[in-house]
């Protein structure tokens, strides 16, 4: 037998931001489809209007692009198999939803929203299936005549479809393996509203993985109960055999207790659940992104792709290829993964650390912009030297610039603690005979300049604690950062300079 072309769809309803655990999701198909050779589809699942959310769908592709999450069919990308947007593709369901009725798999049901309500408080745990529905107003249960009346009057009515009862439906899926579920607890479910002239969900997908050629159904487990339910219908419509397999992937748990990881949770502990910022149009309301935040979105991949799978060592840190190359459903977890954004941190900082300054450069632009410090008034070296030399201290991107703000900006005011610690009688005059020292060097790179000074403050007898945090304080504007030789011969002598006359003459000496 051939092997079938693996064909994968992520497939978001556009009604709200994209959250993390939708993210993962994305990555896993991504990852499969090009371990594969497959190919890779964004469906946009938009048929249920009444939660439509403006700004939804871009949102979703800004994120995946943002995180290099290609697509190779979809609404942007076009594709032999479109239109990608559910609610572009009427005609196709309704031809389906005609497919089901013509051969008694499905029933018209003209149950109002009242009557439904009343059969539900006439009977604890009602449920519209075999032992329900032919005392409900439906065409199985009215006489043909008035079905053809009703339907000529325009009256609103729903398909479902018909569940055998007392089946054994088996969803056979490649993290779970075999589940099965008695076709007694199922309902005969809604496929198609007369009202809006939309299939629901379970209609639409099922019609669109077999017309996509989908192969694998990646998706999250919050799905799974929908899964007899898609077996069936694949059945119903004789497509059994090409039927996509199911992978549905452990939940994202909270990461201090049981429970799935809702955006309440990242507000009380502090961090995003969504890639990038949302504003919400209807509410106004801002919630943080991951971009924003400051994370890489090789960092966020990475860490996003060891939340239910494990390369079945404990590598940690893997390159989109190197994730590509070893991703499995085999060591994908059937329980759900802790959301422990401490470890999303440490990725980050990770991947900091392996970015070279250059490319730090250009991230930085904005926030240094937002700092006030117009990037293009430094050369690319120099910005790079800066960020390298304050990468290791950095889990988020700001943080560089809390780290490295002083290459950019001489020091406006010097740490109040600092100056009683170290600021004494005499610094100044330290500092004007430090001044002369500098200028006296041939050479003001650190390895040079380092022993010269060192052996200055020796000579004099001077404490060198003292001296060199009074230096520290003068140029950074506080006793932090990497090492003094280094951050002077990056700033240059005249800078350097330029800092202790500053100092000098606005640090007043402590009086005690
Ligand atoms: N539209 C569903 C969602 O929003 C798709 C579920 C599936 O992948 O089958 O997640």
């Amino acid at each position: 037998m051939t092997q079938r072309k693996v064909r994968v769809r992520f497939a978001p309803s556009p009604t709200g931001p994209l959250h993390i655990g939708g993210v993962r999701t994305a990555l896993y198909n991504y990852l499969f489809a090009r371990q594969n050779g497959g190919d890779m589809i964004l469906r946009i699942e938009d048929t249920d209007s009444q939660r439509f959310v403006p700004g939804a769908e871009d949102y979703i592709n800004e994120s995946l692009k943002w995180l290099g999450i290609k697509i190779d069919e979809g609404v942007r990308e076009g594709g032999a198999y479109g239109p990608y947007k559910q609610s572009e593709r009427r005609d196709i369901y309704r031809e389906f939803v005609k497919k089901l009725l013509d051969a008694g798999k499905a029933y018209i049901a003209f149950d109002t929203p009242a009557e439904l309500e009343k059969a539900r408080a006439e009977k604890a745990n009602f449920q519209y299936d075999a032992s329900t529905r032919m005392s409900m107003r439906n065409s199985l249960s009215m006489p043909r005549e008035e079905v053809d009346a009703l339907i000529a009057a325009c009256t609103s009515y729903v398909v479902r479809f018909l569940v055998e009862p007392g089946r054994d439906v088996v969803v056979d899926d490649l993290i779970r393996g075999k589940v099965v579920i008695n076709s007694n607890i199922l309902d005969d479910k809604v496929l198609y509203k007369s009202a809006d002239d939309l299939p629901t969900y379970h209609l639409a997908n099922i019609v669109d993985d077999h017309l996509m050629e989908v192969s694998h159904v990646i998706r999250g487990e919050e799905w799974l109960p929908s899964a007899p339910l898609h077996v069936l219908l694949y059945e119903a419509f004789g497509w059994s055999d090409t039927a996509p397999r199911f992978v549905h992937l452990p939940l994202l748990l909270k990461p201090d207790g049981k429970g799935k990881l809702s955006k309440r949770d990242g507000d009380r502990l502090g961090f995003p659940v969504f890639p990038l910022e949302w504003h919400d149009p209807k509410s106004g309301e801002t919630s943080s992104g991951f971009r924003e935040k400051g994370y890489l979105p090789e960092a966020l991949v990475n860490f996003l792709a060891l939340l239910g799978w494990n390369p079945g060592d404990d590598t940690e840190v893997m390159s989109v290829d190197q994730l590509i190359e070893k991703f499995s459903f085999e060591h994908c977890s059937k329980s759900g993964a802790r959301f422990a954004f401490e470890k999303g941190k440490w990725f980050n900082h990770e991947y900091i650390m392996n970015t070279p300054g250059d490319e730090l450069a250009v991230l930085m632009r904005q926030i240094m912009t937002d700092n006030g410090v117009n990037p293009d008034d430094f050369t690319a070296e120099y910005t790079a030297r800066a960020f390298d030399m304050v990468k290791g201290r950095a889990e988020l991107l700001p943080d560089l610039w809390e780290q490295g703000y002083f290459f950019f900006k001489a020091p406006d005011s010097y740490a109040e603690k600092d100056i009683r610690k170290r600021w004494k009688e005499d610094t100044p005059r330290i500092m004007e005979e430090l001044i002369g020292v500098l200028q006296g060097l041939d050479d003001f790179s650190s390895k040079a300049a380092e022993p010269v000074v060192l052996q200055w403050i020796a000579d004099k007898g001077y404490h060198l604690g003292n001296v060199m945090n009074a230096f520290r304080l003068a140029v950074v504007g506080q006793c932090k950062g990497p090492h003094m030789f280094d951050i002077t011969e990056l700033l240059g002598l005249d800078e350097t300079v330029a800092r202790l006359k500053k100092a000098i003459e606005k640090i007043e000496v402590p009086q005690n």
